[in-house]
């Protein structure tokens, strides 16, 4: 396999230490494979540049077989304009590179299980399933209006638009993970009340007969909610619009604890993926070795997945950030009474140590 090329924005805050930690997770893991160029983006690149994302960092992006990112953002840039600010930097990352499938895991570690707000005996049942959430389309992305009634009164309106190619290709995105799993979709819309949804569930039912062996089936958002946390285990791939998923997601990484510990992938026609943490820049233990890094260097597991097919290192990873916790090692932030205290950097060390 020839060398990857990743491009590499480390960000601001916590952002580069849980960097740091994931290249040289990478580097253990596959020796050799990877050559890593490093991108200014965000708080660091206004401070250097003069804006967040400089024409020549979206460009080495774009060039670049994958995009790891740590975070972005602080107190520092939180009074700039919006075109000076470091989410404007996210956002053009993401359109730049055209990803319109964000792919969010839920999954417990086992030796986390505490940490899980929900009844014990539904937590034992085990968490493991995968949000795939469009995020190009949708009413984020529609005509936004505020406007005057002709009586005067203030209104304002969003619109909801989805075309059938948008619904097809996250569908194949879906169905394509899920023949990887345990071979079962969740299509979650509101078929009942909007055509929006009731195309989005046509679209995924003609693109379902191509994945004879996946069990396609459909809630709605209202009721997946409230599943989500009766049976989560029931659910192997949701696949959902941006706004139902934008919030059913946020559900599901409490469900499964810290934040430091969930990582995301955003995908496009391509393999080309941008692979981050779900977490920000936690400006609060910037710079104290507190925090976890584990959330990116699932991250980076997820980048040898989707993005290369390394699944045997990607295993090598998870397993080694498995058997850490299962040794009783916490950060700060998944700390509990029974378990041994370390700091990030540590940490680092031990899932490196398990490779
Ligand atoms: P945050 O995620 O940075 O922090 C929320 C809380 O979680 C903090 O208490 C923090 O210490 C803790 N935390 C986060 N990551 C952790 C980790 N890896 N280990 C241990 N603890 C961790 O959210 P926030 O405080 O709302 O935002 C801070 C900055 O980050 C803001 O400027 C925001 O705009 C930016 N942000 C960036 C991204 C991104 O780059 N993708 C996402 C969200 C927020």
């Amino acid at each position: 396999m020839s060398r990857k090329n990743v491009a590499v924005i480390p960000g601001d805050g916590i952002g580069p230490e849980v960097i740091k930690a994931t290249l040289e997770v990478l580097e253990k893991a596959a020796p050799g494979k990877f050559d890593f160029t490093e991108v200014a983006m965000g708080g660091n690149a206004i401070d250097k540049y003069g804006e967040p994302l400089p024409d020549f960092s979206l460009k080495t992006c774009q060039n670049a077989d994958a995009t790891l990112l740590g975070a972005v953002g602080g107190p520092k840039w939180d009074n700039q304009p919006p075109e000076k600010r470091p989410e404007r930097g996210l956002l053009g990352v993401r359109s730049g590179l055209e990803v319109f499938a964000n792919i969010r895991p839920a999954k417990i570690f086992a030796p986390l299980a505490s940490a899980c707000p929900l009844r014990k005996d539904i937590a034992e049942k085990g968490i493991d399933f995968i949000i795939v959430r469009e995020l190009t389309g949708g009413i984020y992305f529609g005509k936004h209006e505020a406007f005057k009634t002709s009586d005067g009164e203030r209104a304002a309106r969003d619109v909801m638009e989805y075309s059938e190619h948008e619904i097809k290709r996250i569908a194949h995105v879906a169905f394509k993970m899920a023949m990887g799993r345990r071979k079962i979709v969740t299509s979650i819309d509101k078929a009942n009340i909007l055509t929006t949804s009731r195309l989005w569930r046509e679209v995924v039912e003609e693109v379902a007969k191509e994945y004879p062996e996946v069990k396609l089936n459909h809630l709605y958002v209202d009721n997946a909610s409230m599943q989500l946390v009766r049976a989560p285990s029931d659910f192997d791939v949701i696949v959902t619009e941006n706004t139902f998923g934008d919030i059913l997601s946020d559900e599901a990484s409490q469900i499964v604890g810290s934040i430091g510990m969930i990582p995301s992938a955003s995908l496009g026609e391509n393999n080309r993926g941008l692979y981050e943490p779900i977490h920000g820049s936690a400006p609060d233990i910037a710079g104290q070795d507190k925090a976890n890094p584990i959330g990116t260097i699932l991250a980076g597991a997820m980048m040898l997945r989707y993005s290369f097919a390394m699944n045997k290192e990607a295993d090598k990873i998870e397993n080694a950030v498995d058997e850490v916790l299962r040794d009783g090692l916490r950060t700060p932030d998944i700390f509990m009474d029974g378990t041994k205290l370390i700091t990030g950097s540590q940490m680092r060390d031990a899932i490196i140590a398990k490779l």
